[in-house]
């Protein structure tokens, strides 16, 4: 007996591994068969930063996945036309399926191309197809270009309040890479900007370019507008550069960063291939629990009243 004792791996968290491995138990342990409180009226969040590859698709299907499996109703609205959302969340999406460029060209309602998410019961996804690269341009010369998405949105929310019908909780929209037509639509429909940042070197020059352009759009468009929330993306806890980074993100952003992080993790960058989030595909992982983390955070952080003072914006306190 004491040979087999002796035998098992020591429990020793003074490497980074073990210390990983019991953070994700204990966080398991405390957030499992936790119901998560649902907002007093739809939350629509746009997830958004100018520089590609940061995580804005991965935490905009992962959050989505998480907050309806905790019961929320959630709506994904894929406006990059890569579609790395639709193709995560396991939605059809070739050229003949209607999506999102038939909402903004074409002003089909939301409800008639909307998918239920296989995978994830209460998650639901307007697919954006290739063709969505072309309405970037034929927006251009369409009137109202850059409030058609919003009207779908209130149109769709009306015609479910009328019908009787229960409201999303929350609406993601998907933004590109890019400041276009499609991610000001994204802007004007949102009341919340979740900011995912990858902590690296030039992670901060990107968000204040963001936060100008944010701010342009709450003087001219949406004077709702602000950045509600940061995720820290990516993280590799054992670089003294990701630490760095994500202690300045903090000093800038106190308030809007969440204190969970999302580690690198192999699982979460599978699962699309899978046409699933890391939330079905692996859902004891290490990502999966953190993106269950900052969904319990971003259900739980008080929202800000829309009456308040608009004119100082997220980041300016
Ligand atoms: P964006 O939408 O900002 O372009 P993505 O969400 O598509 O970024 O992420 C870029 C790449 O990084 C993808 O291949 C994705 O699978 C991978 N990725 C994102 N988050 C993680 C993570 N936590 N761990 C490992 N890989 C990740
Ligand atoms: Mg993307």
């Amino acid at each position: 007996m004491a040979r087999l004792v002796s035998s098992l791996p020591q429990v020793d968290e003074t490497t980074p591994l073990a210390r990983e491995v019991a953070a994700d138990a204990r966080r398991r342990l405390s957030l499992q068969g936790r119901p998560l409180p649902r907002p007093a009226r739809t939350r629509v969040l746009t997830v958004a930063n100018q520089k590609g590859g940061v995580g804005k698709t991965t935490t905009t299907v992962n959050l989505a996945a998480a907050l309806a499996q905790a019961g929320a109703r959630v709506l994904v609205l894929d406006a990059d036309p890569q579609g790395n959302a639709s193709t995560a969340l396991g939605v059809e999406h070739h050229a003949e399926v209607a999506g999102l460029y038939d909402v903004l060209v074409d002003g089909v309602p939301l409800e008639d191309v909307l998918q239920e998410c296989p995978d994830v019961p209460g998650l639901a996804c307007v697919p954006a197809t290739i063709d969505l690269a072309g309405a970037e341009i034929e927006l251009v010369s369409m009137v109202a270009r850059e409030t058609r998405l919003r009207s779908a949105v209130a149109g769709y929310l009306a015609r479910r309040a009328s019908a009787g019908e229960a409201p999303p909780d929350y609406v993601f929209v998907d933004c590109p890479p890019s400041l276009g037509l499609l991610t000001l639509n994204a802007f004007v429909c949102a009341e919340e900007v979740l900011i995912p940042i990858q902590c690296e070197y030039y992670a901060l020059e990107g968000v204040s370019q963001l936060l100008k352009n944010i701010s342009m759009i709450t003087q001219h468009l949406n004077p709702v507008l602000h950045v509600s929330s940061i995720l820290l993306t990516m993280f590799d806890g054992r670089t003294r550069l990701a630490a760095q980074v994500a202690d300045e993100v903090r000093t800038h952003f106190p308030r809007e960063v969440l204190t969970t992080t999302v580690p690198r993790s192999v699982r979460v960058s599978e699962a699309p291939s899978y046409g699933q989030t890391v939330m079905t595909y692996d859902p004891g992982s290490s990502g999966a629990l953190s993106y269950l983390a900052a969904a319990q955070e971003l259900a739980e952080r008080p929202v800000r009243p829309a009456e308040q003072d608009l004119t100082t914006s997220g980041s300016r306190r």
